[in-house]
């Protein structure tokens, strides 16, 4: 028997890794026109590591270790990648971990947790830091101009430390977005919760110039209703609970599934599974050639 082409298409992107959720959205993938990634576990790895440690002069915390240690305690049950980074660089420096209590995740900012009966927030320098905290500000932009992302640690409201995390580039990310701008017609637009500094450094590798950086969640749909404004049909592709809405908003939305959290695979039409980027272009392309046979 012969197999109708759009599930004939799901079949083939299925074995090239991608999960279509139904018909509709194999078919639908034909009218993208233009791309929008998400940057951190998107257009980059999603295994980032933590390259730097400063310590605050004069904060409540004397070394890099304790600052490493109570960032960890509160990150432990955060599913966030740059959470993964500060357990595994805690694991790497063999230190002890405290327990932790009272744990709140805010997508796109940070996480809070009660440590050793402190008040411990780890996250953004945007969102965490006030006009006071002139030396963590200071340490947070030098890190960033490295192209780091800067992650912020405070215990009671005092800023003791930051991170400097570090992210590789996908390897294939220059070749699919200007793969993408060849099938588009429009060069991909970056969306991310991360600090303009670090997006600008990693867009200008993959050939991004609209970059959209500092965005919270709802920020995110905002900027997507803005591209979709025109008529333009935009596909999103993100990774973390701070891309669901975003996902859920966009005319298509793609998780990627190897780091994606599990509300942005439930928001989004379809999933990565094969963890590569290449598979983004190819499912639009096989989109289009199923759509020739439907009449
Ligand atoms: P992106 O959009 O690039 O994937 P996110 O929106 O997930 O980034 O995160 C944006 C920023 O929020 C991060 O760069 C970081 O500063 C902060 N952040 C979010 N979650 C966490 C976390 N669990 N630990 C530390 N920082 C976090
Ligand atoms: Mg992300």
């Amino acid at each position: 028997a012969t197999m109708p082409p759009l599930l004939a298409a799901m079949a083939t992107a299925g074995r090239h890794g991608v999960l279509i959720k139904s018909a509709v959205v194999m078919e639908r993938l034909a009218q993208t026109g233009q791309v929008a990634f998400d940057k951190t576990g998107t257009l980059t790895e999603g295994s980032p590591q933590v390259a730097v440690i400063r310590v605050v002069p004069g904060g409540l915390l004397d070394d890099s270790d304790q600052v490493l240690a109570m960032a960890a305690a509160a990150e432990q049950p955060s599913e966030h990648p740059l959470a993964a980074a500060t357990l595994a660089a805690a694991r790497d420096r063999e230190l002890t971990v405290p327990a932790s209590a009272d744990f709140t995740s805010l997508p796109g900012r940070g996480v809070t947790a009660r440590v050793e009966g402190r008040e411990v927030a780890v996250g953004s320098p945007a969102h965490l830091l006030s006009d006071g905290h002139q030396i963590a500000r200071r340490l947070t932009e030098e890190l960033e101009d490295d192209g780091h992302t800067a992650v912020v640690v405070l215990v009671d409201g005092d800023p003791v430390g930051v991170l400097g995390i570090a992210d590789r580039i996908r390897p294939a990310a220059a070749e699919t977005s200007a793969r993408i701008a060849a099938l588009t017609g429009r060069a991909p637009v970056l969306l991310t919760g991360d600090n303009a500094r670090a997006a600008v450094r990693i867009a200008s590798q993959v050939g991004v110039h609209d970059i959209r950086a500092g965005l919270l969640p709802e920020a995110k749909v905002a900027a997507v209703h803005e591209l979709q404004a025109d008529g333009t049909h935009l596909l999103v592709v993100g990774d973390g609970i701070n891309d669901a809405p975003a996902l859920a908003a966009a005319h298509i939305g793609i998780a990627m599934g190897r780091v994606g959290s599990d509300l942005a695979i439930e928001a989004a039409d379809a999933v990565v599974v094969r963890d590569d980027l290449t598979t983004i272009p190819a499912v639009i392309e096989l989109s289009r050639r199923a759509r020739r046979y439907v009449i």
